[in-house]
């Protein structure tokens, strides 16, 4: 009993000393009001980070260089972006302080979404380190790159070789550490495959435990046969499913997210890991191509496409499908450009512009193609019914679809927490913290992110809830959003005192 005493009190000591022998934090951020990113409710505690991780968090006043004082502010985990059209943003280098999103408080994106993503991705890994980021990446394989490189733009159907040469390329990025496979079923080419080659090429990303992110077939009249095929691609081999900006487009479709929700709530029963990200708008944005043009027209590419105007008998038949749509998309359709050609049409519906012009709708749709046949749209498809009812999901998470001139790209977690946490309380700020941080973290298997713990990278955002603005408009989307007081990514600095601070300290997230 004595010696074990002893010992006790040896410890003690040893371990004091140990603690005095600690590196100096830092940063210290102090009297915050804590949310940990797993759902609880917070916690009134002090943050140290030292270096690129988080060294402390407790309720001891932690020796630091900068002390920060959050009394009355929010502290959580950097929101994780679960989709993103990034990759083309941080392209261009004026644009890779990934300003929209920093100013959501969002530390880290997924990219590469729609099935957009490169297969060769370490070069693309190599080439975002060499451009510099504002916020961490993890990217995605898409299928439609390895699709297109097999078998071009066309409508066929891969043999066994193809199929294999597909593998082999989609193989060869979850090796450099992607984060899933994307699929965009309603994009040239991806749209021509059937249900079972994409099963057989997920179950080949799955190896290196690939999720399975997909922009469904259809969002519209025929949602519901969709999540069919979108659960049937994961559950032969029980493997996890995530449904891109779950949604029910179109008048014909308002209200169906009741049978969407029971139809993924039963696969869930059975034990099949099916989840899903959501942005919290009523408009949709795409192309004015995926939006409107028929499938078959599509055919070949943006080149064939144009030729097919100058086809008689092709033309009538596209116009033909045109005039079969609901009046009511054409006055919902919005086109968006930032190209001065398009100036007297960009912010219009295309009703608008076909009464404009004195012309059917059909007419002008093809004009504008001429113009630009790959002109952006925004289409206010949605209820507000149907996407507060996806968004109490629990197995929803928040994803921008941002990177176009649509509020998405710099709101989308910024109305969440003014509209739907303090507005209309569709969901508490500890569950908007939640599904934005830990639950998308444990989903995607990123390890050491979204939470606030000891070890972790420190991704942390301090906010007042009630400083947090949305400026971003349909009319003027190119808005930043305010409120996020600090923006720490891998420790450094990205907001400080709200405004960015320039640096460029994001990582590649490897799975
Ligand atoms: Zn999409």
């Amino acid at each position: 009993m004595h010696i074990r005493l002893v010992l006790t009190i040896l410890l003690h000591l040893l371990s004091i000393g140990l603690f005095a022998q600690q590196q100096k934090a830092n940063v210290l951020i102090k009297n915050a009001c804590v949310f940990i990113g797993d759902g609880k409710d917070s916690v009134f505690m002090n943050v140290a980070i030292t270096n690129k991780r988080i060294s402390y968090v407790g309720k001891e006043l932690i020796n630091a260089d900068e002390v920060i004082d959050a009394k009355g502010k929010y502290l959580a985990p950097g929101f994780i972006d679960t989709h993103t059209h990034a990759d083309r943003w941080i392209e261009d280098r004026k644009r890779n302080q990934m300003l929209p999103w920093i100013y959501q408080g969002v530390t880290s994106v997924f990219a590469g979404n729609d099935g957009f993503g490169t297969y060769k991705v370490a070069e693309q890994m190599k080439k975002y380190q060499q451009i510099g980021m504002g916020t961490n990446f993890a990217l995605y394989v898409g299928f439609g790159p390895v699709r297109q490189a097999v078998l071009g733009d066309d409508n066929k159907m891969p043999d066994a070789t193809q199929i294999l040469q597909m593998k082999t390329m989609i193989a060869s990025g979850m090796q450099s550490g992607a984060i899933g496979f994307s699929t965009g079923l309603i994009y040239l080419p991806q749209m021509y495959a059937k249900t079972d080659e994409i099963a057989s090429l997920y179950q080949e990303a799955a190896k290196w435990n690939a999720i399975y992110d997909t922009h469904m077939r259809n969002e519209g009249a025929k949602v519901l046969e969709s999540i069919d095929e979108t659960i049937k691609i994961g559950a032969d081999f029980n493997l996890p499913i995530h449904i891109s900006h779950l949604k029910v487009s179109g008048e014909s479709a308002w209200g169906k997210s009741e049978e969407v929700i029971a139809k993924i709530n039963a696969a869930r029963a059975k034990g099949l890991k099916v989840t899903a990200n959501q942005y919290p708008f009523i408009a949709s944005m795409t192309s004015l191509k995926a939006t409107l043009m028929p499938d078959w027209a599509q055919e070949g590419g943006a080149k064939a496409t144009l030729a097919r105007f100058e086809n008689e008998d092709e033309l009538s038949k596209i116009k033909r499908s045109l005039q079969q749509k609901s009046p009511l998309v054409y006055k919902r359709v919005v086109l968006m450009s930032k190209d001065q050609k398009l100036a007297q049409i960009t912010g219009k519906s295309v009703a608008q512009i076909a009464e404009e012009w004195g012309v059917p709708v059909e007419d002008a749709v093809i004009t504008i193609f001429k113009m630009d046949i790959g002109v952006s749209c925004v289409n206010f498809s949605m209820s507000e019914e149907d996407v507060i009812n996806f968004m109490k999901q629990p197995w929803v998470m928040t994803g921008s679809d941002g990177g176009g001139l649509h509020p998405r790209t710099y709101a989308t977690f910024t109305k969440i927490i003014t509209d739907y946490v303090l507005q209309k309380k569709v969901m508490s700020m500890s569950w908007a913290i939640h599904r934005a941080t830990g639950l998308t973290a444990e989903t995607f298997g990123i390890k050491d992110r979204g939470l606030v713990k000891e070890g972790f990278y420190a991704d942390l955002i301090v906010f007042d809830p009630k400083k947090v603005k949305v400026n971003s408009t349909f009319a003027n989307p190119e808005q930043l959003s305010e409120g996020m007081e600090y923006v720490f990514v891998n420790g450094v600095k990205a907001v400080e005192q709200g405004k960015g601070t320039g640096s460029l300290s994001g990582e590649i997230i490897k799975k």
